[in-house]
């Protein structure tokens, strides 16, 4: 193996690879605690206040040379996804998993509250809902995702009515949720679908299907969830569910494999071969990406998810305009999740900077993930894994024997697993 000094631009990669906070030491690209002054070198809108959103918005600012950085998100206030399978069984409050856009704007972030309806790729500019038009050099859009309703009959309508829930975009669904389990009596049926993959973390659905069960078990013993997954397996860290699902939760969770739902009417989910009535219906929805990048046209893999350069995250598309997080069509085994979110923000940020600053970007950007999963209220999984750009075929692979998962559930795991997502939460909005 040869060692070389680093070059600034390897520098980068490296350090998106050391993911949170991991680029604070650079100081030629402006790398320092506090937002670079001087003349503007151009007007970045960020659309999506998420994970990849925020921390392209506060990266901008931190690296920028002063960038004129505007993030446009149509809820009033952060509200995380990681964590609120917790919130959803009890062990957690909704202001627990809740932050505000302070520290943003503290960096000089312009954050807007409304919702994008519009992007012209021509004239650089942006449409919001109540009229006001944004104009901008280079766009970073984090959307995330929207759901496939056509795909399982009648489930709009359930939605609708509170038939069923998602609790799959955290906010007033995850309440919801929350608030069903507790009315539902003991002995009832709690039902929850999982879709096909590719999905929004994957790990999620059985994460979700073992704090809902730990909620049966102390409060409502009599009680059945039945776990419908679409997929022939678990999609993640599967040895490891299964373990949990008998270890903890037999006689309470039932789970089936290939059981893909097609309709649902009233709570009663109708999959190929059999109908299940449930006393609270939770339906993980098919995914795409989310509806303003179809709107823009982004959207060109497999009519679901948006391409990308990996070396920009500037979409294959559209120029100018920069993609990250669960609206695209990932490498291989990247799966879409808030730290990969995180640290695609990471990769634009840099490029966007380089690019308005009229110089190269890295040609070798490394990207990681972690994903903790809480099998009980206080035992964790983890699975990770690195991503390294292959120059040869222009995607990001997996870099061979760089992750893995748990040898077993433990509680020291779920420790960290609450202080990842303290540090990410910090990362992104800047405290
Ligand atoms: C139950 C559950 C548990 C999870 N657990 C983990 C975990 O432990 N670890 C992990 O890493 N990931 C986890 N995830 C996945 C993680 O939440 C997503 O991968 C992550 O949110 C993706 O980031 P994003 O920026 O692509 O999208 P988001 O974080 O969803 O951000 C998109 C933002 O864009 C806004 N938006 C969309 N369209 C518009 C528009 N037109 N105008 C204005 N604003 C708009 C939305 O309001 C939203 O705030 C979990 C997900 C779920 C559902």
């Amino acid at each position: 193996m040869t060692h070389k000094h680093p070059s600034r631009r390897g520098l980068l990669g490296a350090s998106a690879a050391l993911g949170l906070g991991g680029l604070m030491s650079l100081g030629g690209l402006g790398g320092c605690a506090s937002p670079a002054q001087g003349p503007s070198i151009g007007r970045v809108v960020v659309i999506g206040g998420g994970f990849g959103g925020s921390t392209a918005a506060r990266y901008l600012r931190m690296w920028g040379g002063n960038i004129d950085v505007t993030l446009v998100e149509r809820n009033p206030q952060f509200i995380s996804c990681p964590i609120s399978n917790l919130v959803i069984s009890g062990f957690k409050q909704m202001a627990d998993i809740s932050r505000g856009y302070q520290g943003l704007q503290a960096l000089g972030v312009k954050v807007l509250q409304g919702e994008v309806v519009a992007i012209d790729a021509q004239a650089r500019k942006v449409r919001l809902g109540d009229g006001r038009e944004l104009g901008y050099d280079r766009l970073i859009l984090s959307p995330g995702i929207d759901f496939m309703m056509e795909q399982v009959g009648g489930l709009a309508g359930a939605f609708e009515r509170g038939d069923a829930t998602h609790a799959w975009k955290a906010g007033p669904q995850t309440v919801a949720l929350r608030q069903q389990l507790e009315a539902m009596a003991d002995g009832g049926v709690f039902a929850l679908s999982i879709p096909k993959a590719p999905y929004r973390c994957p790990p999620g659905p059985y994460e979700r299907a073992c704090l809902v069960a730990a909620y049966l078990k102390q409060h409502k013993p009599k009680s059945k969830l039945l776990v419908l997954d679409a997929n022939p397996e678990i999609q993640s860290k599967k040895a490891l569910f299964e373990k949990a699902f008998q270890q903890h939760y037999g006689g309470i969770l039932e789970y089936r494999a290939n059981a893909e739902l097609r309709e649902v009417s009233g709570k009663l989910a109708k999959l190929e071969f059999e109908d299940v009535k449930a006393d609270v219906l939770n339906v993980v929805p098919p995914q795409r990406a989310a509806d303003i990048a179809v709107k823009a046209g982004l959207v060109n893999v497999n009519q679901r998810w948006v391409g990308v350069n990996w070396l920009t995250m500037e979409s294959t598309a559209a120029p100018g305009i920069h993609v990250l997080g669960d609206a695209l069509f990932p490498g291989p085994l990247m799966p879409k999740s808030g730290h990969m979110a995180n640290q695609h923000g990471k990769v634009a940020a840099a490029a966007v900077i380089q690019l308005l600053k009229g110089e190269s970007v890295n040609p070798a950007p490394v990207v990681m993930n972690t994903c903790y999963s809480f099998v009980t209220a206080k035992d964790v999984i983890h699975v990770a894994s690195v991503h390294q750009y292959d120059a040869a075929e222009k995607i990001m692979k997996t870099v061979p024997g760089s992750g893995g998962v748990s040898a077993a559930a433990n509680q020291i795991e779920g420790r960290y697993a609450l202080s990842w997502a303290q540090n990410i939460w910090d990362d992104m909005l800047a405290g």
